[in-house]
C-alpha cells in the first residue's frame, strides 16, 4: 500500500470471528486475513479467536504471532472460549472448529457432537452479529453443520454458506494439469452436492478464457477420464494429501476459505462462477433449505445460484445421489432433535 492508495475516509474496520482458532486451518487463514487478502488493502480487520477452553492458551500463542507480524491492517485481536463474546458485532464468521470423527464413531455420533457445537454457535451469531453477517462453515460435515447453525439461529439463507471451494479449486487444478490451460484461464467449473465423497465435480460447462468449451476434448462429463480419474481424484484428494504429507490439507483449505469470502464480498467475474454450498431455494430440484453446493455468482455482496443449466440424465443422477446423502444427514439431525 502506498500513501496514494490510502482513501480519504478509511472504511470501518471489519470484525471477523474464527472458530477452531488454534487449529491447523486457522493457523494459515488468520495470517492471510490479517494481511488484507480477504477484505483488501484499505480495511482494518479485528479478529475474534474462539477456542475450546483447553486450547485457548494455544490460541493466545497464535495471537502473539499475529502481533509480532506487525500487520498494518490488523486491529484488535481477542481470544475467548465464549461464543457470545466471539460473535458480538461480527461482520463475518469462519466456523472451522468441529468435532473430528473418532475411531469407530457412527455418523450419527458425529452429527450429534457437531450439533452441540453448531447449534449454540448459530444462536450466538443470531444474537450478536451484524445484519450483513456472512458465515462460512469449514468444519465437517460442513453442509449439515451449516444447516444446523442456520436453523438453530434462524439465520437468513443469504447469511450462511459451507465450503466447497477447495473441491472447486482442486477440480480446476486437475483440469489445468490435463489440458495445459492454466487455472486462471478456466471458467465455469461446478462442484455440486455435499462436501463428501458423493460430491459431483462437473466439467460440462467448462470453458477457456476465450469461451471455448473444454468438456468435449476431455471426453465429456460422463466420459472415462471424468468418471474414472477426475471425479475420484478430486473427491479423494484430501486423503491423498494426508497419505503423502502426513497431515491434512490445511493450507489449501485456508486458501479456499480466503477465495470464498473475498469473492462473496467483492464479487465474481460476470463470465465465471464458483462453487458454494448454501441453503437451496429449490433450484435444480434440490429440496428447499438443504445446504447443497451449486454454481454461484456473487452479485452486490450476495450469492446467486446460476440458473438455467440443462442437466443430462447422468448429471442428474450424480446430483441426486449427493443430495440424498445431504437429506439423510438432515433427517438424522431432526430425528436426534438437534435443531
Ligand atoms: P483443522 O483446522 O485441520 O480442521 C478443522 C475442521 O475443518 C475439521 O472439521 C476438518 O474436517 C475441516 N476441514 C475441511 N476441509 C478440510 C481440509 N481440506 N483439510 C483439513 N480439514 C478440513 O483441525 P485441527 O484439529 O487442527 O483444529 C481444530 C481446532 O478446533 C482445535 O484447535 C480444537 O480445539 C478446535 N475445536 C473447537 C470446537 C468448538 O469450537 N467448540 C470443537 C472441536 C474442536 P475433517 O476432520 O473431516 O478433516
Amino acid at each position: 500500500m502506498t500513501p496514494n492508495d490510502i482513501p480519504a475516509v478509511e472504511p470501518a474496520p471489519v470484525t471477523v470471528a474464527v472458530t477452531g482458532a488454534a487449529g491447523q486451518i486457522s493457523y494459515s487463514l488468520l495470517f492471510r486475513l490479517a494481511a488484507g487478502e480477504v477484505y483488501g488493502p484499505h480495511s482494518r480487520v479485528n479478529l475474534r479467536l474462539l477456542e475450546i477452553p483447553a486450547a485457548t492458551d494455544a490460541a493466545r500463542g497464535v495471537a502473539m504471532e499475529l502481533e509480532d507480524s506487525a500487520f498494518p491492517l490488523l486491529g484488535e485481536v481477542t481470544v475467548t472460549a465464549d461464543a457470545e463474546t466471539a460473535f458480538d458485532g461480527v461482520d463475518a464468521a469462519f466456523l472451522i472448529g468441529a468435532k473430528p470423527r473418532g475411531k469407530g464413531a457412527q455418523r450419527s455420533d458425529l452429527l450429534a457432537d457437531n450439533g452441540a457445537i453448531f447449534g449454540p454457535q448459530g444462536r450466538a451469531l443470531a444474537a450478536g452479529a451484524k445484519e450483513g453477517l456472512r458465515v462460512l462453515v469449514v468444519g465437517n460435515p460442513a453442509n449439515t453443520n451449516a444447516a444446523i447453525a442456520a436453523a438453530a439461529g434462524s439465520l437468513q439463507p443469504h447469511q450462511i454458506t459451507a465450503m466447497t471451494r477447495l473441491d472447486h479449486n482442486r477440480a480446476l487444478a486437475q483440469v489445468a494439469a490435463k489440458t495445459g490451460v492454466p487455472v486462471g484461464g478456466l471458467r465455469r467449473m461446478t462442484v455440486w452436492g455435499n462436501h463428501s465423497s458423493t460430491q459431483f465435480p462437473d466439467i460440462t460447462e467448462l470453458v477457456d478464457a476465450d469461451g471455448r468449451g473444454l468438456a468435449e476434448a476431455l471426453g465429456g462429463a460422463d466420459g472415462r477420464w471424468s468418471t474414472e480419474e477426475f471425479i475420484p481424484k478430486v473427491a479423494d484428494r484430501g486423503a491423498e494429501i494426508i497419505s503423502v504429507r502426513g497431515s491434512s490439507s490445511a493450507a489449501s483449505a485456508a486458501s479456499a476459505a480466503v477465495d470464498h469470502m473475498r469473492d462473496w464480498v467483492f464479487g465474481t467475474p460476470v463470465d465465471d462462477w464458483v462453487s458454494v454450498a448454501l441453503p437451496s431455494d429449490g433450484s435444480y430440484g434440490v429440496p428447499e433449505g438443504l445446504v447443497c453446493s451449486f454454481p454461484c455468482r456473487s452479485v452486490d455482496g450476495r450469492w446467486q445460484i446460476v440458473q438455467g443449466l440443462e442437466l443430462s440424465p447422468a448429471q442428474r443422477s450424480r446430483l441426486d445421489a449427493s443430495v440424498a446423502e445431504i437429506a439423510e444427514e438432515w433427517d438424522t439431525v431432526r430425528r436426534l432433535g438437534l435443531v
